[in-house]
């Protein structure tokens, strides 16, 4: 490995080198509670039709590179407006590498709540942008004057904004983030990654004819393997943004699937409503531990502060107890102490608590 070492510093560009590629753990005999997946199967009869219709696909032929049929159906489960736009990613993740491949780079800012979701700032890094936090208050909302400041100061050509917010589980005032979209110069992106699960939206908003693009996932519904994301926003720009996206993207396999999953979308939907009312269950039982503080959820996902333990012992203490959650936890950052845990099924979820009884009894005794 050594002796490839002089060629990399040489050759890897600088920004590149000093990135930490993006960790994701082994969760082989695992309890995962640690990224926000739908811990729910289909039905037995789903399945039998899924993969009868699997049957007739025709895997020697490219993917339709417009993907017309599943965009028909995307735009009537999600009431896309006529006159909006859709392109389609290799999950958003991939959204938001063409948003910044497009409008971002070099001499440009990219700017978002801080904290947010980890990809906006990683991929400003790999694409060579500025990127600007705006620091959300202490109870994790977002301060609209000072946004609009940063927006100010920094003129930045893309903004982002998870609605709700990862890692911190909260919507953002609605009023506020008009005043972003009315004050930013250039596209901002409202990234709705757990929309399943806030019922909130700002699909069809006026701003959508101006500046304004809606970002979906099929992730956190149940289809995170398939990888499909969703941006929807003024046609004109997706022209721009249509360049730069691979033809093929996205497999006939992800089209055929997500097409027939979303022909049963109230599986999805009913799969989202037991989440959250275990959601709802499980944060009553965790505020009764002196130890935590639970923030306010509106995903599928609690974010929990540690203010009488260690957040490092009890991730790894629930480690021990094959329950694998997420370490937010850094020192002197907004997350301090900050440990994200995915809603499971209610037998996943008695695990964790059961386990993080033992673990914080352990700690305290
Ligand atoms: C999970 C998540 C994504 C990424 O979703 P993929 O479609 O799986 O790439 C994007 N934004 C937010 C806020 C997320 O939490």
């Amino acid at each position: 490995m050594d002796r490839h070492n002089q060629a990399i510093d040489r050759w890897v560009r600088p920004e590149i080198r000093a990135l930490q590629a993006y960790q994701v753990p082994a969760a082989d005999g695992l309890i995962k509670l640690d990224a926000m997946e739908n811990p729910y199967p289909w039905p037995e009869s789903m399945v039998t039709r899924w993969v009868d219709r699997l049957r007739s696909v025709s895997v020697n032929r490219y993917p339709d590179p417009q993907a017309r049929t599943l965009k028909d159906r995307l735009r009537t489960v999600y009431s896309i407006p006529e006159d909006v736009g859709i392109m389609l990613g290799n999950g958003s993740d991939e959204l938001i590498q063409l948003l910044q491949l497009a409008v971002g780079g070099p001499g440009r800012t990219v700017l978002a709540p801080d904290p947010s979701f980890v990809m906006y700032r990683m991929i400003a890094a790999i694409t060579g942008a500025d990127y600007v936090g705006v620091g959300l208050r202490d109870d994790f909302s977002l301060d609209v004057e000072t946004a609009i400041a940063e927006i100010r100061d920094h003129n930045p050509a893309l903004v982002f904004i998870a609605y709700p917010n990862n890692p911190t589980a909260n919507l953002f005032d609605r009023a506020a983030i008009e005043g972003v979209i009315a004050s930013a110069p250039g596209p901002v992106v409202i990234d709705e990654a757990y929309q399943a699960f806030a019922r909130q939206t700002f699909m069809g908003h006026p701003a959508m004819d101006e500046n304004l693009f809606v970002m979906r996932t099929l992730s956190k519904i149940g289809l995170a393997g398939l990888r499909l994301g969703i941006l929807t926003g003024p046609r004109a720009w997706l022209e721009q943004f249509e360049k730069i996206r691979l033809p093929y993207n996205i497999n006939t396999l992800t089209q055929v699937s997500a097409e027939f999953a979303l022909s049963e979308n109230q599986v999805f939907e009913d799969q989202a409503e037991q989440i959250c009312r275990e959601r709802d269950r499980v944060a009553q039982i965790l505020e009764k531990r002196k130890e935590l503080y639970v923030f306010p959820s509106a995903t599928n996902f609690l974010l929990l502060r540690c203010i009488a333990c260690d957040p490092e012992r009890v991730f790894e203490g629930l480690l021990r107890n094959r329950v694998l959650i997420k370490n937010l936890h850094q020192p002197g950052t907004a997350l301090e102490g900050c440990l994200r845990v995915t809603i499971g099924t209610p037998v996943e979820n008695d695990t964790f608590l059961g386990a993080l009884d033992s673990v914080l009894e352990s700690i305290d005794g």
